[in-house]
């Protein structure tokens, strides 16, 4: 009984370290790198969930609040492609998937709140800049009647809509398991 209770602590130890390093890395509020988006892809069972998080400045070129029509036009065009997933993210047809749930959010949007504070890994010499940071989120829920077949996922039209993305740091969860991909516009494949 002694020996199970001073274990516990130290068995728990690692698992939040972990967590801590992912919150950090990719919590909503960590630092972002102008080029590089976050894709979380999980298929478990017949339901895909895949997570987008992105700098605004990959999607709509900039970060501010839209005052221009120009920038206003900008930002309701990507909100229009972004809420049309099946366009961005190319899934196997024979897998017959169909969007079940779709959230897109980003201060640009008006519905989330900006990152004011974080610094750019160019600033971290500690000069004062301190740009307003912007992400887009978003959240899609597939339903798949033979998730099977979804062997694959193709991020070819993500990168041709959005061509300032320059990289994006995959996790993908399905049925051989979990594993980190980095996808660039030359190796836009990912398998499951
Ligand atoms: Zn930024």
């Amino acid at each position: 009984m002694r020996c199970l209770l001073l274990a516990l602590p130290f068995a728990l130890l690692p698992l939040a370290a972990a967590q801590a390093h992912d919150d950090h890395e990719h919590g909503s509020l960590g630092k972002h790198e102008h080029g590089v988006a976050t894709l979380n892809v999980a298929l478990e069972g017949s339901t895909l969930e895949i997570e987008l998080q992105s700098p605004a400045m990959n999607i709509v070129g900039f970060e501010h609040a839209a005052t221009s029509d120009a920038e206003k036009k900008t930002v309701a065009a990507a909100r229009a492609v972004l809420e049309k997933p099946e366009t961005l993210f190319s899934l196997p047809a024979a897998a017959g998937c169909s969007l079940s749930e779709n959230e897109v959010r980003s201060p640009l949007f008006g519905n989330a709140e900006a990152d004011h504070d974080h610094d750019h890994d160019e600033h971290a010499d500690g000069d004062e800049h301190h740009h307003e940071h912007s992400d887009v989120d978003a959240d899609y829920s597939f339903t798949c009647k033979q998730p099977g077949e979804l062997k694959t996922l193709d991020l070819s039209a993500f990168y041709k809509q959005f061509p300032a993305t320059q990289k994006i740091n995959v996790q993908l969860i399905g049925p051989s398991g979990q594993q980190g991909v980095e996808s660039t516009p030359a190796n836009p494949r990912l398998s499951f």
